[in-house]
């Protein structure tokens, strides 16, 4: 039996919905299955970051570049992967995380950890250690490193994931929608 394609996945700057496009594979899972295997996933399974395997066939990365903890990511993931989609809107544009790019840094964390109304927070503290820093402004994935494949839509259409990744298992031509991308 031929060895299996190894797949993994990830979240960046997005709010996980994409991955929501995965796990809404269904019965195409098991086709995807037949092929390859799960190595590293948020959604899946718990791994440590040091834990991801060097030879990864098809990385899918959900999200942009908020913060240095999603470029450094990125890159490291990058570098044990073969082939990198681009996957969702966040991460082909930006996306909803991209409208922060209408303000500074400093005026997005003083509105989240002093301004906004449902914050109580008398001592003015904003966190400095711990937290991954912003960078200056919202990056789609193309920014930072190099991707393979990029598959607009939020979220994707769980049909049109299936038929890009079993395409590309089976070394087929990937064709990929130019309307009704979004899963809703
Ligand atoms: Fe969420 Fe949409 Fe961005 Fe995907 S593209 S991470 S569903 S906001």
């Amino acid at each position: 039996m031929a060895e299996k394609a190894k797949i993994a996945t990830m979240w960046l700057g997005g709010c996980s919905g994409c991955h929501l496009s995965i796990a809404d594979l269904h019965e195409s899972l098991l086709d995807v299955l037949e092929l390859a295997e799960f190595e590293f996933s948020p959604v899946l399974m718990d791994v440590k970051y040091d834990e991801v395997p060097d030879d990864i066939d098809v990385l899918i990365v959900e999200g942009g570049i908020r913060n240095e903890e999603n470029r450094e990511l990125a890159e490291m993931l990058r570098e044990k992967a073969k082939f990198v989609i681009s996957y969702g809107t966040c991460a082909a544009y930006g996306g909803i995380p991209g409208l922060g790019n209408l303000s500074t840094t400093e005026e997005l964390i003083e509105e989240a950890y002093i301004n906004s109304p449902s914050t109580y927070n008398d001592e003015g503290v904003i966190p400095s250690e711990d937290v991954p820093h912003l960078e200056s402004r919202v990056r789609p994935l193309a920014e930072a490193i190099d991707v393979d494949l990029t598959l607009p839509g939020c979220p994707p259409r769980s049909d049109v994931v299936a038929e890009i990744v079993l395409a590309l298992l089976k070394g087929e031509e990937i064709s990929i929608p130019t309307t009704n991308l979004c899963e809703v």
